[in-house]
C-alpha cells in the first residue's frame, strides 16, 4: 500500500533468509508446467551459481532460494531480475519451528523489522502444507489475526483491500513473506529452443538477442568480423556485448567469421549500390550453415523497418530469399529511441556506442539500392559464381 515503508534489509533479523519464485502459470497446464518449473529451476540457479552458494529448491509448485550467510540482498534481487520466467521476487522468513507459540512471535518480528510503522490494514494468508497440522487454514488466519492486533494496536484487519498481505505458510518450516518485487516475466530459456543471433557490434542486435531470449529462446550468435578493415577492438567489443547479454540469455556460443574475402569479392565484381545487400545474403547464408549444425531453429536479426537501406519491405524480401529458416526480428516496429531505451536498461548501450567500425560502414555505397529487385541481385551474385563456393568454405571452416 502506499502508506506503507517497507525496510528492505533483512540482514537484522535472526531468521534466517530465502524468497519465494513466483511465475505466471498461464499456458502451463498438465505435463508443460514440469518441464517449465525445472527450467526455471535450473536458470534461477544458473544465475545465482555466478555469485554465491545459493540453493534452490522446486516443491509442491513453489520455487524457492536459499540464500548463504553472506549473501547481499540488493545483488541476489537483482541477479533473480534478470531471470526470464520469474514473474515475482517475495523476500521471505524462514521460522525454523512449526510450533504455534515460535510461529506467532516469528510472524510479530517480521512485522516489526519489516515495517518501519505497524500502522496499515492488513490480512493474514495462510496454507498448509500437510493437512497434519492441527489448525486449519482459516483458523490460521484468525488466530494470527488476532495475535497481531493485540501485539500492535494501530493494525486493522481489511480482508477485502489490505494494505499488507501477510502471507503464513505452514511447512517443514514456517514461511513468512508480504512483498513481492517484479521479476522480467517471460519464459525460462531453454524451454523454447534454440536459435542464431546475428550479432554486430551495435546498439539493435544485442536488444534483438535479449528480446528473443525473454521468450525462452536460447541463443547462440554469429559475428562477421572484416579485417584488417576492422579491428580486434571491435571484435572484442561484440564478444563484450555477448557477455553482458549472457546474464539474460544463459552462456552464448559466438561463431567469428573472417568475411574480409567475400566482402572484398562482392566489392570488386558487384554493382556498388548493392552492396550491403549481398553482403547482407551471404551473412545470412553463413550464419544458417552454423545454425543448422547447432540445431538452431531460427535466424535473429536487429533489423527494424526503414532504419537503413538495407531494412526496406524489398530489402528484407531479398535477404529472407536465401534463407530457409525462419528469420525473426524482434525490434521491427520499434524506433531507434525506443531500441534505446532497452540497451541502456541492459547496458549494452555504452559497450554499443563505442568508436570503432563495424564491417559494413567501410563497404557501404553513397547511394545503396532502398528498394532492391530480387531477380537484379540474384543477376549480380551470378558475377560471383567462380569464386564464391570456396571463399564460403574457406569463411566457415575458419571461423
Ligand atoms: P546493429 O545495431 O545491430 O548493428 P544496425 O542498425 O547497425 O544494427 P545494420 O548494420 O544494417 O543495422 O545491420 C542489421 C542487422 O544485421 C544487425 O542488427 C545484425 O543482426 C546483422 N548484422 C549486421 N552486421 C553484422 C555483422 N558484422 N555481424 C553479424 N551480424 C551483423
Ligand atoms: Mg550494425
Amino acid at each position: 500500500g502506499k502508506n506503507v515503508k517497507i525496510i528492505q534489509k533483512i540482514e537484522e533479523l535472526e531468521m534466517y533468509r530465502a524468497f519465494l519464485i513466483k511465475y505466471a502459470e498461464i499456458g502451463l497446464k498438465g505435463k508443460n508446467r514440469y518441464i517449465f518449473e525445472n527450467a526455471l529451476r535450473d536458470r534461477v540457479q544458473a544465475a545465482l551459481d555466478r555469485i554465491g552458494r545459493y540453493h534452490v529448491v522446486r516443491e509442491q509448485g513453489r520455487i524457492f532460494v536459499e540464500c548463504p550467510e553472506d549473501s547481499d540482498y540488493d545483488e541476489t534481487v537483482e541477479a533473480l531480475q534478470k531471470v526470464f520466467g520469474v514473474s515475482g521476487i517475495c523476500p521471505v522468513v524462514v521460522i525454523d519451528s512449526m510450533e504455534w507459540d515460535d510461529i506467532t512471535a516469528g510472524v510479530g518480528a517480521y512485522v516489526e523489522e519489516f515495517y518501519e510503522e505497524q500502522n496499515f490494514t492488513f490480512k493474514v494468508e495462510a496454507k498448509r502444507a500437510s493437512k497434519q497440522y492441527p489448525m486449519t487454514s482459516p483458523e490460521i488466519c484468525a488466530e494470527m489475526g488476532a495475535y497481531l492486533l493485540g501485539r500492535f494496536p494501530a493494525l486493522r484487519v481489511d480482508v477485502h483491500h489490505p494494505e499488507v498481505s501477510i502471507h503464513v505458510e505452514l511447512r517443514t518450516k514456517t514461511y513468512v513473506y508480504s512483498k513481492t518485487i517484479p521479476g522480467p516475466c517471460g519464459m525460462p530459456v531453454g524451454t523454447g529452443g534454440k536459435a542464431m543471433l546475428l550479432l554486430s557490434g551495435g546498439i539493435d542486435s544485442p536488444v534483438a538477442g535479449y528480446m528473443i531470449a525473454k521468450r525462452g529462446v536460447a541463443v547462440e550468435a554469429t559475428y562477421f568480423h572484416a579485417p584488417p578493415y576492422t579491428s580486434e577492438r571491435a571484435k572484442q567489443k561484440v564478444v563484450d556485448l555477448a557477455r553482458i547479454i549472457s546474464d539474460y540469455t544463459g552462456p552464448i556460443r559466438l561463431h567469428v567469421v573472417n568475411f574480409t574475402d567475400i566482402q572484398l569479392s562482392i566489392y570488386e565484381t558487384c554493382p556498388h549500390e548493392e552492396l550491403t545487400i549481398i553482403m547482407r545474403r551471404y551473412m545470412m547464408r553463413i550464419a544458417e550453415h552454423f545454425a543448422k549444425k547447432s540445431d538452431c531453429l531460427a535466424l535473429v536479426t536487429g533489423e527494424s523497418i526503414g532504419q537503413v537501406a538495407s531494412q526496406t519491405l524489398q530489402s528484407l524480401l531479398a535477404t529472407n530469399a536465401v534463407c530457409g529458416l525462419p528469420v525473426f526480428r524482434p525490434l521491427i516496429g520499434f524506433d531507434k529511441q525506443e531500441i534505446v531505451t532497452i540497451a541502456k536498461k541492459l547496458k549494452t548501450f555504452e559497450t554499443s556506442i563505442e568508436p570503432y567500425e563495424d564491417c559494413c560502414t567501410i563497404f557501404v555505397a553513397k547511394h545503396p539500392v532502398t528498394k532492391p529487385v530480387l531477380a537484379d541481385i540474384e543477376k549480380s551474385e551470378q558475377l560471383l559464381a567462380e569464386k564464391i563456393d570456396g571463399l564460403m568454405e574457406t569463411a566457415i571452416q575458419t571461423a
